[in-house]
């Protein structure tokens, strides 16, 4: 370059053309040195990128490919509106073949333990949902320890999944935890029955229980509101542990945070279902028709419908199967595995039981032979 400027400077007739020249080359010369220091800043850049940043997208491809899978149980007594409430929440016929029993075959009805299961599909993520129903529930004559059919399936779930995941093949192993239970309160009472406290404190070590006052179209706002006091002065008294919503991170948007608000403020969540399309303000909407007006199933000022659509769909699904597995299947666990070890000292001691096994056996020999254990 600079031998081109010093030869064009001496020709006199090329004057204003060694000016030129002389501005262009130093031109393209900057530009070639910002285009080479961009180039090294983006090398050393592209160095810092390791790529997992991709992560997210990964997980979110797998998961979805995969689909997920979510079990809710439903319990209260019958008539209090879950068959209605769950169609509400998933927009499916999930009850199509359900027998009603009259009430002479009510009397002698245990509590039954039914599995619907469906998958669902929206805008290409799976998700297969199984659905818990429990009629019977409260409604023997005597109801005495009516909850307990119910927390032996949720403790049989438990206890395949630890046997699935102590087994040779833990690939495919399938999940039938409970992840929910929702618990239908009432409306009519005031408060709490002693059923409802038993069945909640049976169940809340055991799983995510999330009470609900069922059929709020029967109270008035104000009787909604005393209602729902008396229940979480009730729940804190007797010492209930329903489910914690979490608490907010502190990066969530406004909006997030401001709909966690008020989630929270307003549970015990009082709900309405409906299986029926009616016409609202020229809208079709989910409700129920009466003489007096329209109930809309979404319409907030009516129910809390759509704050339990979105806490179990949109917002808290995730954290109700965490809950689930972290906290409720690892206290049953670590008592299995109590109990296991009891037995297996318990075995040591029993070695008449199986005579082929002498005193230096190896525990685990004693642990799966003995009959001690396999009866
Ligand atoms: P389940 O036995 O608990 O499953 O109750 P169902 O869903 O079968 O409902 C029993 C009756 O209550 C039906 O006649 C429903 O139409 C009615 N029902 C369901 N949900 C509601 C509700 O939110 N409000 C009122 N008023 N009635 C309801």
């Amino acid at each position: 370059v600079n031998t081109a400027f010093v030869t064009l400077r001496w020709l006199p007739d090329f004057g204003l053309v060694s000016l030129c020249l002389c501005l262009s080359l130093s031109l393209s010369l900057s530009v070639c040195l910002s285009l080479s220091l961009s180039l090294s800043l983006s090398l050393s850049q592209e160095k810092q990128y390791v790529g997992f940043a991709t992560l997210p997208n990964q997980v979110h491809r797998k998961s979805v490919k995969k689909g997920f899978d979510f079990t809710l149980m439903v319990a209260g007594e019958s008539g209090m509106g879950k068959s209605t409430l769950v169609n509400s929440l998933f927009l499916t016929d999930l009850y199509k073949d359900r027998k009603l029993l009259n009430a002479e075959e009510r009397i002698n009805q245990t509590v039954e333990i039914i599995k619907h299961t469906v998958d669902i599909e929206e805008k290409g993520v799976k998700l297969k949902l199984t659905i818990v129903d429990t009629p019977g529930f409260g409604d023997a004559v005597n109801n005495n320890e009516c909850w307990k059919p119910i927390t032996d399936y949720i403790d049989q779930q438990f206890e395949q999944y630890f046997r699935d995941e102590s087994g040779l093949n833990r690939k495919n192993i399938q999940d039938n935890r409970v992840h929910c239970c929702l618990y239908f309160i009432p409306p009519f009472g005031h408060g709490l029955r002693p059923v409802d406290v038993e069945f909640m404190k049976a169940l809340h070590e055991k799983v995510n229980v999330v009470p609900l006052i069922a059929k709020a179209d029967c109270l008035t706002p104000n009787e909604i509101k005393k209602l729902k006091d008396r229940v979480r002065e009730e729940i804190e008294r007797f010492g209930i542990k329903v489910y914690q919503f979490p608490e907010c991170d502190s990066d969530e948007d406004e909006e997030f945070k401001q709909l966690d608000k008020e989630l929270k403020e307003c549970c015990p969540l009082a709900v309405i279902g409906s299986n029926t399309v009616v016409e609202a303000r020229g809208q079709r909407v989910r409700g129920r028709l009466y003489p007096w007006g329209i109930v809309e199933v979404e319409n907030q000022s009516h129910c809390d419908f759509v704050k339990l659509r979105n806490m179990l769909i949109r917002s808290h699904m995730h954290d109700l199967k965490d809950v689930t597995c972290d906290v409720h299947y690892e206290n049953y666990r670590a008592q299995c595995i109590q109990d296991m070890t009891r037995y297996v000292r318990l075995c040591v001691y029993c070695r008449a039981g199986f005579p082929k096994l002498g005193p230096g056996a190896p525990l685990g020999a004693h642990f799966v032979f003995c009959p001690s254990i396999t009866q």
